[in-house]
């Protein structure tokens, strides 16, 4: 579609703005709003549902009220199954419809949205649906005297709290385990994201899930986000967002009712390029879009550059040269690369790094500055820096933005060092033609995810998540299902 069809596709949305409580659209009980932006020219689409303690306790209740009845938790997975398949055709045949949303709402170019997001997130859906009536239970061998029963239970009130870098996919990662094994949801999107979550549910319900199943409570982190985590009745947490927010969710479990937590957080990929890497252009292409890809707004963005001393010129002006064909600009512009930051908060935030990376003596090379600005809309050129010491703010923090650091090593040995050298574990990625440099680096770096000769590729089938301060738990593949389910032991004696 052009851009004039979309912006025409966009004008025509019938925006949803309430919380989704109970299978019902319903205003906030304080009666307040916030506001949706568009961060692609700054203006107001919606006034949204701002929930807080009491709308979440409504959630709440109603999500424990359907646990109860059974009439999802009870149901036998087969028919779960189908249920999720419809919810996940809906959602393709709403492909367009979503991916506006998303771009609408947060800025990413519209063609990533309707090529990665949208379907991702349906197939994500469909995958669990598919999964979920071919998971067996265990017998203990207990010997003749008894039955040894090992079950999984839904865990039972789910509540998932997403960020806005990717709202319909992340909300899927939670919501299609969680959903599958019988639990109830809460999602709580991101303050500056919820459209499409908001819709998600209409459709949810349109496929069968019952009411109550699926919950939306729109809201701010401080009110909402806070009143689930501290919520007596909800038993887990399912968190994607940063290491501070993440935190605070371990201790408002600790100062309830001691919820499960499961959080995935930040991030600062080490991308590492080795001195015998065989495919500069192929790597200098992966680390660029690695970097780029989302605006920069990617939890396991390449956002640290390791190559090795001896290349690392003549690699640079290949990762600059991608950079500038990418183009910045409208996010309903299918020629679009880079569209909108989330927020002028983020924005602002992206550029105050930019000021630092070059007052803490790391040398920029490409990009740097805000652009577009005469839309009134949050735009970053792609940007690079050079000569950055490890050590330095803009190695170590997570920018979340179009901000690349280099630093340059001698040998794997000092690769891995620096690689590792972070508080955080989410991914890393090397390019080698060595086998044995390749397998052993891989082992050696600490990270939920490890790629050989290629940049964030992956499907559902592979768990994510991270080590140490980029959090635990993993989403996607069988292994998310842990994070929604209860093991139960039934010792049951044979008298015969
Ligand atoms: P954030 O931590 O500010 O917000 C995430 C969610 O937490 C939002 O829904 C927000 O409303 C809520 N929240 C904020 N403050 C809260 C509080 N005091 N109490 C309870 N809830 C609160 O993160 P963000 O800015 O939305 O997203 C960016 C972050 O998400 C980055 O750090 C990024 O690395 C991370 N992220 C991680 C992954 C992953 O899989 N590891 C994926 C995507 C994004």
């Amino acid at each position: 579609m052009s851009v004039i069809d979309w912006r025409q596709a966009a004008s025509n949305l019938n925006l949803r703005k309430q919380a989704f409580i109970g299978g019902k659209f319903v205003d906030a009980v304080s009666g307040g709003v916030f506001d949706a932006i568009n961060p692609a020219n700054g203006t107001t689409l919606a006034q949204i549902a701002s929930c807080d303690a009491a709308d979440v306790d409504l959630a709440v209740h109603s999500a424990r009220k359907a646990f109860d009845a059974g009439s999802w938790s009870r149901r036998s997975p087969t028919e779960r199954k189908k249920v999720l398949q419809r919810f996940a055709d809906l959602m393709h045949q709403h492909g367009d419809e979503l991916a506006l949303l998303e771009t609408l709402n947060m800025g990413k170019p519209i063609s990533d949205a309707r090529s990665v997001d949208v379907p991702a997130s349906a197939n994500t859906i469909a995958w669990y649906a598919e999964a979920i009536d071919k998971i067996y239970d265990e017998i203990a061998p207990t010997g003749s005297g008894a039955l040894g029963m090992i079950t999984r239970e839904p865990v039972g009130v789910v509540a998932a709290v997403v960020p806005w870098n990717f709202p319909l996919l992340m909300a899927c990662w939670k919501l299609g385990p969680a959903l599958a094994a019988g639990n109830s949801v809460i999602l709580k999107p991101a303050e500056q994201s919820p459209l499409s979550a908001i819709r998600l549910a209409e459709l949810a319900a349109e496929a069968g899930i019952p009411d109550g199943v699926f919950n939306v409570v729109t809201g701010l982190g401080e009110t909402a986000g806070k009143a689930l985590g501290l919520h007596m009745d909800v038993d887990a947490v399912t968190f994607t967002g940063s290491t501070e927010v993440g935190k605070l969710f371990m201790n408002y479990s600790a100062q309830s009712n001691m919820k499960r937590v499961a959080l995935e957080c930040g991030g600062k990929t080490p991308h590492i390029v080795m001195a015998d890497c065989g495919n500069l252009d192929e790597a200098a292409t992966a680390a660029a879009y690695g970097i780029f890809f989302n605006q920069g707004e990617v939890c396991n963005a390449g956002s640290r550059l390791l190559v090795d001393a001896k290349i690392k010129d003549k690699f640079l002006d290949k990762v600059i040269a991608v950079g500038k064909t990418l183009t910045v600009g409208d996010p309903l512009d299918a020629a679009t690369k880079l569209g909108a930051m989330v927020s002028q908060v983020q924005m602002d935030r992206v550029l105050d790094y930019i000021d630092i990376g070059s007052k803490e003596g790391a040398e920029l090379k490409s990009g740097g500055k805000r652009v577009l600005s005469e839309t009134g809309g949050y735009y970053i050129e792609p940007t690079v820096f050079d000569n950055v010491s490890n050590k330095m703010r803009i190695a170590q923090e997570e920018i979340f933005g179009p901000v690349l650091a280099t630093i340059s090593f001698s040998g794997a040995e000092e690769a891995v060092a620096l690689a590792n050298d972070t508080i955080y574990g989410l991914a890393a990625a090397v390019w080698t033609d060595n086998i044995d440099v390749a397998l052993s680096t891989a082992r050696r770096l600490r990270a939920g995810s490890v790629w050989v000769n290629n940049f964030d590729e992956s499907n559902i089938t592979m768990p994510f998540g991270g080590y140490k301060q980029s959090g635990f738990g993993r989403d996607k593949s069988l292994h998310a299902i842990d994070k929604y389910t209860e093991l139960k032991a039934t010792w049951i004696k044979i008298r015969a």
